[in-house]
């Protein structure tokens, strides 16, 4: 049974794992619970170096982003749900699904730490959202997990954004650059490295999900 002490010392670790990652100490107070002068004179000694700017706001963001922004945030997001399962706390998946995400999507990782944590949290309707507005279907043409509006049925390979990657292959290279083949003249292989990073047990061809799950 941990002790008082045992819990304060665990989200004083988390709280430094998030601010490591990016974090902003309006995020680190959700996660963990602490209050924000506590951790701006833990973590944030120098006020210049306190996060600033707008605070990611992703229900209406998510739906406008460019591909590439959606597709990175599907990965997390499946990453985020694999390891909510397995019965991990939120703050401590949120920590490792975003380190994972990084380390899969090591090209620019789009998304920021903040960003991972409001896309959680109006996934599972936790932190600063009252309810899930996002689910994470199943694409019924390349089988890849992608972020959805909760409620909607995506029917087609029209709203998932590694089947709109797939056909934009041939033709925008911010899409090579971020999902590079081993092959760079066959668009088939660029669909299965993507299902590789975002689907659990599909092996690519060239060994490419050597590294590719959760830890
Ligand atoms: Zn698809």
């Amino acid at each position: 049974m941990p002790t008082p002490v045992d819990r304060k010392l665990r989200a004083v670790q988390l709280a430094k794992d998030c601010r490591d990652l990016g974090a902003r100490a309006r995020t680190i107070h959700h996660v963990t619970g602490l209050p924000k002068p506590e951790l701006k004179r833990l973590l944030f000694p120098d006020s210049k170096s306190l996060p600033r700017g707008r605070a990611p706001n992703s229900p209406e963001w998510y739906h406008g982003a460019n591909l590439l922004y959606r597709a990175e945030s599907s990965i997390f997001a499946s990453v985020y749900r694999r390891l909510r399962k397995s019965g991990f706390s939120a703050g401590q998946t949120l920590v490792s699904g975003y380190r994972h995400y990084r380390s899969v999507c090591d090209c620019l990782s789009r998304i920021s730490f903040d960003r991972a944590f409001d896309l959680a949290s109006h996934t599972d309707g936790i932190w600063v959202a009252k309810d899930s507005v996002f689910t994470i279907a199943t694409c019924s043409v390349c089988g890849c997990e992608f972020l959805a509006a909760q409620g909607s049925a995506p029917s087609s390979s029209d709203d998932c954004p590694f089947c709109q990657l797939v056909k934009r292959y041939s033709c925008d290279q911010r899409v090579q650059t971020s999902f590079p083949p081993r092959s760079l003249d066959n668009p088939f292989d660029v669909q299965l490295s993507v299902m590789a990073i975002v689907c659990p047990g599909h092996q690519h061809p060239h060994g490419a999900n050597g590294e590719t799950r959760p830890q």
